[in-house]
């Protein structure tokens, strides 16, 4: 951990209008947290029906907060309206920070970056929501990367504080400042860290992950574990975290991770062989995000 985030602030310009790339379960869950605290955003995807579900989420968490008298029917209408829908680049020219969550594979982060990258302005700070992937790596495809940092929120964003904000070995001091002060202005707590594969949480995460992989592997049951884990005192089990995490985002993970820490970190278990988690991921078995994982979800 390098510095607190309020030692960046003072130098920070405002996030006046901000964009998500990826509407999936993190970037329909940033464009909301970010609308609902009144910040604009664009939120792009390259698939319609993957726009249309990060819209439906955002209005599911809106309708429960009117319904717990957070917000009127009205300034729910207003807050949602904070959230623009978009395929294409046209509107980046005047955005202040995008916030990169397509898929955990590095050649496409690494392309979108690019992309992206010629889209903006040349004071846009660029952010990847990356769970694993080193910064200074996917820096590599860009041409300001002292305009690109980590900005790594956790799942479900709304509910979770801690954003990890990222430093490459070329990020400045702006785009730290910046990032730092538009997660306070959605309410989080931002923490700046250096960069390594999987960061400070995931460093944390993964090998209890492949822990758990390993007792699966060795006949464990999964629902067992996870009442285990629950009764240790951790607010849910490890197949259970899994399913919100998504299986095949925990594959991509876990390999970007095995790649980083080959004799610390192992992998996510099947030595020799592929791990219980990888055998759900090959099983479509993806979480909750297709409703089928370790557990069944309507
Ligand atoms: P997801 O599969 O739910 O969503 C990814 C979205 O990106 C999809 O809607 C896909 O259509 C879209 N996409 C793909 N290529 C694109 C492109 N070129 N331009 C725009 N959109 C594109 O995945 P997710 O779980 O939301 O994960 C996204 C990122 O966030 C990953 O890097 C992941 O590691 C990270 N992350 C995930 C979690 C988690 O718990 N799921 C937590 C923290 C960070």
């Amino acid at each position: 951990v390098k510095k607190k985030g309020g030692q960046y602030e003072k130098q920070a310009r405002p996030v006046k209008q901000a964009a998500v790339l990826g509407a999936g379960i993190m970037g329909g869950g940033i464009a909301y947290q970010s609308a609902s605290k009144g910040t604009p955003i664009l939120m792009k995807d390259i698939k319609e029906e993957a726009i249309a579900l990060g819209l439906k989420e955002a209005r599911k968490l809106f309708a429960k907060q009117v319904e717990r008298g957070k917000f009127s029917t009205e300034a729910m209408a207003e807050r949602l309206t904070n959230i623009r829908p978009t395929l294409a680049y046209g509107d980046f020219g005047h955005v202040d920070l995008v916030v990169e969550a397509v898929v955990e594979n590095p050649r496409v982060k690494g392309a979108v970056l690019a992309e992206v990258e010629a889209a903006v302005g040349e004071e846009t700070i660029l952010a990847s929501n990356t769970s694993t992937i080193s910064i200074t790596r996917l820096a590599e495809s860009l041409e300001r990367p002292e305009n690109f940092c980590g900005m790594h929120f956790f799942n479900p964003v709304h509910r979770m504080p801690l954003v990890e904000v990222i430093r490459g070995e070329k990020t400045g001091d702006a785009a730290v400042a910046a990032t730092v002060a538009y997660a306070r202005a959605m309410g989080k707590t931002p923490i700046v860290v250096n960069d390594c594969p999987g960061f400070l949480v995931n460093r944390v995460l993964f090998p209890y992950f492949g822990g758990f992989s390993r007792l699966m592997e060795q006949g464990a049951d999964f629902a067992h574990v996870d009442k285990v884990m629950e009764r240790f005192g951790w607010p849910m089990g490890p197949a259970y975290l899994l399913d919100v995490v998504g299986l095949d985002t925990a594959v991509h993970a876990g390999e970007v991770m095995a790649e980083g820490f080959p004799e610390r970190m192992g992998s996510l278990g099947g030595e020799g062989e592929k791990s219980a988690i990888q055998v759900m991921f090959e099983s479509e078995r993806l979480g909750q995000k297709n409703a089928r994982g370790f557990y069944a979800y309507e």
